[in-house]
């Protein structure tokens, strides 16, 4: 991954005049990574004199609840008192973190898309950003957005700004995005990253247990039982999927958050080149995806399930019912595979 000196130019540029108002904004279900480099982000640009407010659509799940000053990011679903509004009415700049189109803040896109004067910056990791914005950052080939905040930290003020919590936030979001430094991506740059944060005196290993170790009982029965009960497996066992009913969720106790992990489990399984979940929401079906090596995953979200996302992490949304998402889905994967996508 290479930033362009003329993109941290323009960046420098844009945060040039003193005490912006600025505001940071990461995509619906936000994840360690959004909110991980919002959160370093947010006190890089406050280092640097500015006025800065996180906004999130929604909640994060409460696996994060612990992080250092996670309480100040907004959630704007629940914001009763107005602060994001304000804050993106009056704002200078707006920072698009973690996500790579305006329409992936739903609820919030609207608000965004009516300050029409602010100077809007997209630092990204997903592939084929969308329009509308006055400076990229967008670089697929950063393992987490939080790398690339780190790498835009260390370019432009250099690693001496990074504070402890800035480090334990991008710590959080690199070790999320990468399943624990093991998925693609995982360059040597981002190793001497890593050092640089442990360099702040992090606690690396409670940061672990902090975020993989703090689940319900519910949480781990679930899991016992969509791997037991729910999980299929077709084309000659290399593709599984998972379906998930409110009533089974409700069945455990689901908080938002406790399937996370699941989509992955399917690809401990040695043939395994694809998995998918299906997650039943109020109104819409939500699809996870994953995948091994060259099978793309953002592809088949974008063809058949209107979404989108890396090579090996996409997801998307239907609109069916469970009965015809998962037809829906075997067929798409058939047709895929005809294609020659599944190698
Ligand atoms: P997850 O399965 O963890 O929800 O999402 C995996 C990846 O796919 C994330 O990088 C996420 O941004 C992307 N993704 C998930 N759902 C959608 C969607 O509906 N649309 C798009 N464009 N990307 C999605
Ligand atoms: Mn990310």
């Amino acid at each position: 991954m290479t930033i362009k000196e003329e993109d941290i130019e323009r960046l420098r540029q844009l945060l040039e005049e003193p005490a912006r108002k600025i505001v940071i904004v990461a995509h619906v279900n936000p994840d360690g990574d959004a909110v991980g480099s919002s959160i370093a982000w947010r006190d890089a640009l406050q280092g640097m004199g500015h006025r800065v407010t996180c906004v999130v659509p929604n909640k994060y799940p409460y696996f994060l609840d612990w992080m250092s000053d996670i309480g100040s990011v907004v959630i704007f679903k629940n914001d009763e008192a107005g602060i994001a509004r304000r804050a993106v009415e009056e704002a200078d700049l707006i920072f698009c973190l973690d996500f790579n189109a305006i329409s992936r803040l739903e609820g919030l896109s609207e608000l965004i898309e009516s300050n029409t004067t602010a100077r809007r910056v997209l630092i990204d990791h997903h592939l084929a950003p969308g329009p509308g914005f006055d400076l990229m950052f967008s670089h697929p080939d950063s393992s987490s957005t939080s790398f690339l905040v780190y790498s835009i930290i260390e370019r432009m003020l250099g690693v001496k700004a990074i504070t402890p919590r800035m480090a334990e936030s991008m710590y959080v979001g690199m070790m999320t995005d990468t399943g624990n430094f093991s998925f693609s991506f995982l360059t040597p740059a981002l190793y001497r990253a890593v050092a640089v944060l442990a360099e702040t005196g992090i606690d690396i290993p409670a940061i672990h247990n902090n975020v993989y170790n703090a689940f319900t009982e519910g949480r781990a029965r679930l899991f016992g039982y969509a791997i037991n009960r729910k999980m299929e497996v077709m084309h000659d066992g290399t593709v599984a999927y998972m379906s998930l009913l409110e009533s089974e969720m409700r069945r455990f106790q689901f908080q938002q958050g406790d399937s996370e992990g699941f989509v992955n489990y399917a690809l401990t399984i040695k043939k395994m080149k694809m998995s998918a979940i299906f997650i039943a929401h109020r109104k819409f079906i939500r699809v996870s995806l994953r995948s091994r090596g060259d099978v793309d995953m953002n592809l088949f979200a974008r063809k058949y399930f209107n979404g989108g996302g890396h090579r090996n992490a996409a997801g998307g949304k239907s609109f069916v019912s469970m009965e015809e998402t998962i037809a829906h889905f075997r067929r798409s994967v058939e047709e895929f595979a005809a294609e020659g996508h599944l190698g």
